[in-house]
């Protein structure tokens, strides 16, 4: 080593020293820039977090950081959906109200009403045709309560014939009883 060449010294960690008010920043605001929560940098054992260490934190993330932020993405995966599944926007067929669920839960149904519109006694708007039924099953997918309008099946086709019968015994004057041209 030549004379009078310092050796290299590591410099000097921007800590230390007591910051100025203005340098501290609320537990709420460092979550919110860190993608964690307050309580997680508390629990971290921080009462007060500086803009420095919060620089640095963001820089080169610490280990209870980066614990926090993969407990948060899991919660947050588990609130919306499973692993390996997506959500899928369907919408109420009376008033058009959007929600996303995931598709499982209404395959198979060809209307959707929510729930408002249920309980306005609101129903899919189809056709009246003979050998088609409308199955309505309650909260298919929480929000909605669903509906399948198909081809009835025989036995299907005799209890509406069963219940077309008696009714038109007990109300002669409905369309499709003896008389009626329909
Ligand atoms: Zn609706």
């Amino acid at each position: 080593m030549a004379a009078g060449q310092a050796p290299p010294r590591p410099l000097p960690v921007p800590e230390g020293g007591t910051p100025a008010m203005s340098e501290w920043v609320s537990l709420a605001a460092a979550g919110k820039r860190l993608g964690v929560s307050g309580g997680d940098i508390r629990r971290a054992g921080y009462a007060k977090v500086t803009a420095a260490r919060l620089d640095a934190w963001e820089h080169e993330p610490p280990v209870w950081l980066g614990k926090a932020r993969e407990r948060k993405r899991r919660s947050a995966d588990k609130a919306e959906c499973r692993p390996g599944t997506h959500l899928v926007e369907v919408s109420c067929c009376a008033c058009g109200t959007v929600r996303q669920v995931r598709p499982g839960l209404v395959s198979g149904y060809t209307h959707l009403v929510c729930g408002p519109c249920g309980k306005a006694a609101r129903r899919p708007d189809v056709p009246s045709r003979p050998g088609m039924v409308l199955v309505h099953e309650f909260s298919v997918a929480g929000f909605f309560d669903g509906y399948t309008y198909r081809i009835a099946t025989a036995e299907e086709r005799a209890s509406i014939a069963r219940a077309a019968a008696l009714a038109r015994a007990v109300f002669p004057d409905l369309p499709g009883g003896p008389g009626s041209d329909a």
